[in-house]
Formats: structure tokens, C-alpha cells, sequence
């Protein structure tokens, strides 16, 4: 199996002090898929304090010390190395109630979510549990009774979903089956935790199958989704859009959340929205601020009106990144199975031309030059002299504005 040069002599470092060391879990498997790993994890039989001496003189970093996780940083790249361990009673489905240390290779990668996860190598592949069988197979299976393995710790289930969607991989039948028994044990993990694995089921390229076969799975931790559950054909159609849109997490989860956003009694009505309750969930699974507020906007953005003209375009433009506006509108297109070319082409034309208060060719200085006093005033005058740049009464030019500005004033003064 091939292993980049440093990670060999890290290896080779633990073998050199009779040490058992192993690479395990998402770098086996990613490289026997022919996949370049994120990272590299290391098992072995030597305690936290007998790592930290054999890489005396390298940077650590301690803060998984507890559960027996030293991180190095081994001529600048990272690794961690945690020693062999069985994690026993676990007491609220997320923490187990002890960690013993077992000097035993097997024991360590029971412990493991699914078979393809829990494979070994050091010289030759270790697969206690038929990993291999099932890369083969594209098949993610739980190691051990899955119904048990779940409950133990729920953010499984998710992580099932997750390796399933980026893998492109089936689910095997039982521990489908107890997916869908134990969905309700992802709410004992950190939303953190959710959203982080939620984050690369929505990037996967198994996603579509993922939202028609497991909708209410997702549907645990954001509940509004709800609207359009039992509609086999609105959840077709969003499965169907949402591998289209381009991989980026905000535009896919305004994709999922579409429906729920219009939808009222029953049908869809782009005069509605629901926005403050998908906001909250949004939130509540830890999504920044400023995801929220992109998500909102583009989902208000998808009520926009195809047959808009540069005017109202333009609007837009003074209040939306012209690349939010396209999002929706592709959004729009997926969802109604339309291509709105005319509208892309109205709003890619208008976005070079002046449509904010930064962009006019004047600014609070050269109104004050004038003789403009209050800064409320001077507010007032730009946003004026915008709505007519913006609806084609003057140019945006230097000259014209400040005789437009004059006059105004005149007027004013006049009065
Ligand atoms: P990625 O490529 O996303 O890093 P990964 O398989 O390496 O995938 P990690 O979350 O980095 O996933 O976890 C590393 C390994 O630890 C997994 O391969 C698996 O063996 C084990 N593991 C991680 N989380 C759990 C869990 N909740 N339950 C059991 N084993 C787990
Ligand atoms: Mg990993």
C-alpha cells in the first residue's frame, strides 16, 4: 500500500523501539480507494508518554491527551497518534464512561464505526471485519450489531449517511435498517458534530440518493424539512436538483430548504416564506452568521421575478452580490426544470455597471464642496442621485452628478 515517505518513517520510528504502530481508519481506506487521504491516523500499543519520548524535540499538541491522542508535528506534517483503546458503557449515547488501554490491535478497531473504517497497515492490511470485502462492494456496513453501535453513539448514524454519500456507497440492509430505528440518538451528539458531518453528506455525489432515501433522517435536525417529506414527488425533484447545483454547502442546503421556504397549505407560493424558523435551525446547528444570512437571502432571492427588467434588476444588484442572485435563479431553474438565460444574461450585464452608493462617481466630500451641510442630507442626495444613474436618467459621471447636485441644492435653497 502506498504511504507518502514521512509517513514510512514515522513508522519505521516505532518499529525501531519495538513499538506496534498501525495506520488506521480513513487513510487505509481512502488509499486503497485510490483516494488521496486527509490525513494520517496512527495506532499503537505505546502509551501517550512513551509517543511523547520517542518524538522528543517535535511539536505536540495535547488537547485529545485525555483520550490518549498525542499530535505531532513530524517535519511539518501532522499526525495523531492515539494508543490502542476500548471504550466501555458508554452513559448518554456520545461519551464512553471509561477508556482502558489494550494492548491489542483487534480490540482497538472494534471500537470503529463501519468496516471500511476499520482497517489497519503496517507492511500488510490488517481487516479483522471484512473491510476490504465491502470497499469492494461499495458497501458500508456497521462493525458489529449496528442497532447497539448506534445507540451507543448516534453521530453514527449521520456518519453512515456521510461515508455513503461522498463514498457513493450502498448501506448495507441491517444497519439501514437500524439507521432509520435509531435516527432520534443523532440529537445526543454536539450540533457542532452534526453540522460538520451534515457539511460533507451535502458535498457528497451520492447526495441525491441520500435526500429520496433518507430524508427523515436529516429531517431530525432540522424539522422543516418536514413540509414535503411525505410528497414523493417535491422530494424527487429536490434529490434530482440538488446534485446539479454547484457543491458548495449554502447553495445546497437553500436548495433543501426551498420547499419548506414557500411552501404554504399545502402548495407552493412564492409569496410566502418561512424563513424565521429555518433560520433558527439553521443556528441551532451552528452555522455562522453570515451562512445564515447568505442562505436567507438566497432563498429570498428564489421568489424573483424572471420577467424583470434592467431597472428592477439593477435594485437588486444595489442590495445582492450578483453571484447570490445567480445561485437562486439557479436554483430556480433546477427546481422548475426552466433555463431563465435572458434573466442571467439581464443580471450578469447589469452587475458592471453602477448600481451601489460606493460605486457613484461622486462622494459626501464633493456634496459638502458644495455647500451640503448635514450628513443625513448628504445621504439622502447619493441615494437620489443612485435611483437615477440606476434608472437610466443620468450617467454615472463625475461632471453631471455635481451639476445634478447643484441644481438640487438650488432647488432646495430656492424653496
Ligand atoms: P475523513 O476522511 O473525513 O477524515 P475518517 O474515516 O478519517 O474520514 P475521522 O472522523 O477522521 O474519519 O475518524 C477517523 C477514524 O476514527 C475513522 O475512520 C473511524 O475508524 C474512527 N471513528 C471516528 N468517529 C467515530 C465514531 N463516532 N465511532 C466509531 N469510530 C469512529
Ligand atoms: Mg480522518
Amino acid at each position: 500500500m502506498y504511504l507518502p515517505l514521512k509517513i514510512k518513517e514515522i513508522l519505521t520510528i516505532f518499529d525501531n523501539a519495538n513499538l506496534q504502530a498501525f495506520i488506521v481508519g480513513g487513510a487505509v481506506r481512502d488509499t486503497l480507494l485510490k483516494m488521496k487521504p486527509e490525513d494520517y491516523d496512527i495506532a499503537t500499543a505505546a502509551s501517550p508518554k512513551q509517543v511523547m519520548e520517542l518524538f522528543k524535540g517535535y511539536r505536540f499538541v495535547l488537547s485529545g491527551i485525555k483520550h490518549g491522542t498525542v499530535g505531532i508535528i513530524y517535519q511539518g506534517i501532522y499526525v495523531e497518534v492515539t494508543t490502542f483503546r476500548k471504550e466501555e458503557e458508554y452513559f448518554d449515547h456520545r461519551h464512553p464512561q471509561k477508556v482502558t488501554f489494550v494492548d491489542d490491535l483487534k480490540t482497538d478497531l472494534s471500537r470503529r464505526d463501519f468496516t471500511i473504517n476499520a482497517l489497519a497497515y503496517n507492511e500488510e492490511i490488517y481487516d479483522f471485519f471484512n473491510g476490504i470485502d465491502d470497499l469492494n462492494k461499495k458497501i458500508i456496513r456497521a462493525v458489529g450489531n449496528p442497532k447497539i453501535r448506534f445507540e451507543e453513539d448516534g453521530l453514527r448514524v449521520l456518519r453512515a449517511l456521510r461515508f455513503s454519500s461522498v463514498l457513493n456507497f450502498d448501506i448495507e440492509r441491517e444497519t439501514k435498517k437500524a439507521i432509520f430505528a435509531q435516527k432520534n440518538m443523532i440529537l445526543y451528539s454536539s450540533k457542532e458534530r452534526i453540522r460538520i458531518e451534515f457539511d460533507k453528506l451535502l458535498l457528497g455525489s451520492g447526495i441525491s440518493r441520500i435526500i429520496e432515501e433518507y430524508l427523515e433522517v436529516i429531517e431530525v435536525f432540522i424539522p422543516s424539512i418536514k413540509s414535503f417529506i411525505n410528497n414523493k414527488e417535491e422530494v424527487f425533484k429536490i434529490a434530482k436538483a440538488i446534485e446539479k447545483i454547484e457543491p458548495d454547502i449554502c447553495t445546497r442546503l437553500a436548495m433543501l430548504c426551498f420547499y419548506p421556504y414557500h411552501f404554504a397549505n399545502g402548495i407552493l407560493n412564492y409569496d410566502i416564506s418561512n424563513i424565521d424558523l429555518i433560520r433558527l435551525e439553521l443556528s441551532d446547528l451552528k452555522y455562522s452568521k453570515k451562512n445564515v444570512d447568505l442562505i436567507s437571502n438566497i432563498l429570498f432571492l428564489t421568489a424573483i421575478n424572471p420577467e424583470i427588467n434592467d431597472y428592477e434588476t439593477r435594485k437588486l444588484l444595489k442590495c445582492y452580490n450578483k453571484n447570490v442572485i445567480l445561485k437562486a435563479v439557479k436554483i430556480r431553474e433546477l427546481y422548475e426544470d426552466a433555463v431563465y438565460s435572458m434573466l442571467e444574461e439581464r443580471i450578469i450585464k447589469n452587475s458592471i455597471k453602477c448600481n451601489r452608493l460606493d460605486q457613484i462617481a461622486i462622494n459626501g466630500n464633493d456634496l459638502l464642496m458644495l455647500g451640503y451641510d448635514n450628513s443625513s442630507d448628504l445621504k439622502k442626495t447619493l441615494e437620489f442621485l443612485l435611483d437615477e444613474i440606476i434608472s437610466d436618467k443620468i450617467a454615472n459621471k463625475r461632471k453631471d452628478l455635481i451639476n445634478r447636485a447643484q441644481e438640487i441644492l438650488e432647488k432646495k435653497t430656492g424653496e
